[in-house]
């Protein structure tokens, strides 16, 4: 590595929700950066404002500081090369452009949209259905290049929209290094002249990302593997206009993959999991795409599962925390080919980091959960003894609801299929003494309770199998949760007696 500062950037287009292929694309910035010293900027792309999404940055926002993933500078965090928002920096690129008209590597182009449009259906051939402005069509074109330099300036200075283009060289190679893939060649010829700065004035992303690329210093740039192709484009920017001095070192990540190629949105629908990092209701439509968070994903299991969708540390190790990815983390060993994405083992991260998790790290979020189904809590010792006992049965945070919430409340349903047909006078009376004994119980905890209760039923000849699922089944409203006596130890004495008598009631009826 060159000796100059770390200083990476994740750089969205504010657009709509944060796919897991962007959050990861976030966290390998940031791991990168904390691991080297470094910096992690964020830089909103917003220069296609046919494309603006209200709400979309400040969720982008949301989403970082959620995953625990926040940016050392960006429109919320300052910092001393800001704007960090492309919209606020429009002035700043006009004069770039212009430069490369001036040295010969750009051109204005006037061509309206229906002549665009016509040369697309004139230069059409089976071998070419969609050809593009490039070095073969240009000089057909109402351009600089073409036009005389009186009609271009008197165009100039009319009403006229025009843009300006990127005058591709032809039958060049063009290198550069990816710190993933290796050596990259492309030919020039292969690449049509891209609009650099629009009609309106703003510039294009590939303007825009070399100019602040190099205005904010940026050592490295990382990104999605879509955007490879663009590469070509943007280290003959860095050539034409920085001499490729301090030209970061580029890295593309591998795409994630879901069940039919690339992972999208649609498939997330289809077999019903989160592609979003929270959820994202589009203004539009008003249609609401779920997300890690509100599906009960900890942070650290979303932040864990992305960290080795395309990356491993040369061992076995699956289970990192984020200090832990810091430390281990490199770009050496981020793979190439793509990387599929496998819900169920997202599930299985999730229950490793529930049950890895302390009952104080998981109060506020199980205490959110329960509150979600008017379950309030106010005692929070009682809740993070719950939560230490059933944390290992939950795969969601969302799961915390069914194991947790009879703790706290009446069973809502009691389910007494299992018990009903052996049920008999003998256990009736049974429970009767049951209720009389823990009423006068002085001690209450879990042990005490299990021995007297097995106690009773060698009294009345009973097996204490046959009546603890009924035990069960009163207390907790149907056959799962952890030890029953633990439960009544918790719930105490007067909950436990009335659900015991509440649950006989039903099965005498
Ligand atoms: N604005 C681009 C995006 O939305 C950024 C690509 C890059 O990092 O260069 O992904």
């Amino acid at each position: 590595m060159s000796d100059k500062k770390v200083r990476v950037r994740f750089a969205p287009s504010p657009t709509g929700g944060l796919h897991l292929g962007g959050v990861r694309t976030v966290l390998y910035n940031y791991l990168f950066a904390k691991k080297h010293g470094g910096d992690f900027i964020l830089r909103i792309e917003d220069t296609d404002q046919t494309r603006f999404v209200p709400g979309a940055e400040a969720y982008i926002f949301d989403c970082l500081k959620w995953a625990g993933l926040e940016p050392d500078e960006s429109v919320q965090h300052g910092g001393d090369v800001g704007p960090y928002r492309q919209s606020e920096r429009k002035e700043l690129y006009r004069n770039y452009a212009d430069q490369l008209v001036a040295e010969g590597h750009a051109y204005y182009a006037f061509d309206t949209p229906e002549e665009l449009e016509q040369m697309r259906q004139q230069f059409k051939t089976p071998e070419n259905p969609t050809p593009q402005y490039d070095h073969t069509i240009r000089m057909k074109m109402r351009n600089s290049l073409t036009l005389d330099g009186d009609t271009v300036h008197e165009l100039m200075h009319s009403d006229t929209p025009y843009v300006i283009r990127i005058k591709m060289p032809e039958n060049e190679t063009i290198s550069f290094n990816d710190m993933i893939r290796g050596e990259v060649s492309v030919n020039t010829s292969l690449i049509d002249d891209k609009v650099l700065l629009k009609a309106d004035g703003m510039p294009t992303y590939h303007l825009a990302v070399v100019v602040d690329d190099h205005l904010m210093q940026i050592s490295h740039a990382f990104r999605g593997e879509e955007w490879l192709p663009s590469a070509p484009v943007h280290v003959l920017l860095w050539k034409y206009l920085f001499g490729l001095d301090r030209m970061p070192e580029w890295a593309h990540f591998p795409l994630i993959l879901g069940p039919n190629g690339k992972l999208s949105k649609r498939d997330g629908a289809q077999y019903g999991f989160p592609v979003f990092a929270m959820n994202w209701t589009d203004p539009k439509t008003g249609d609401l795409v779920e997300g890690f968070k509100e599906k009960g994903f900890l942070p650290e299991a979303f932040i864990n599962v992305l960290a080795v969708l395309g990356w491993n540390d040369g061992t076995e190790q699956e289970i990192f925390s984020l200090e832990e990815m810091v430390e281990k983390f490199s770009i050496d060993r981020v793979h190439s080919a793509g990387a599929k994405f496998d819900y169920e083992k997202a599930r299985w991260f999730n229950h490793e980091w529930i049950k890895r998790s302390s009952a104080e790290r998981l109060l506020p979020l199980v205490r959110a959960v329960l509150t979600q189904h008017n379950v309030e809590v106010n005692d929070e010792e009682a809740l993070k003894k719950v939560i230490d006992l059933v944390k290992d049965r939950c795969t969601l945070l969302t799961d915390f609801y069914e194991q947790a919430n009879y703790f706290f409340q009446m069973p809502g349903l009691v389910d007494l299929a299992p018990v009903q047909p052996k049920w008999n006078e003998a256990k009736a009376v049974f429970f009767q003494e049951v209720i009389r004994n823990y009423q006068l119980a002085s001690v209450w905890n879990s042990d005490e309770l299990e021995r007297n209760f097995k106690e009773m039923a060698a009294a009345n000849q009973l097996k204490p199998g046959e009546v603890m699922l009924p035990l069960r089944i009163m207390l907790v409203g149907g056959k799962f949760g952890p030890g029953v006596f633990e439960i009544a130890e918790i719930i105490g004495r007067e909950e436990t007696v009335k659900r015991i008598e509440q649950t006989l009631k039903m099965l005498q009826s």
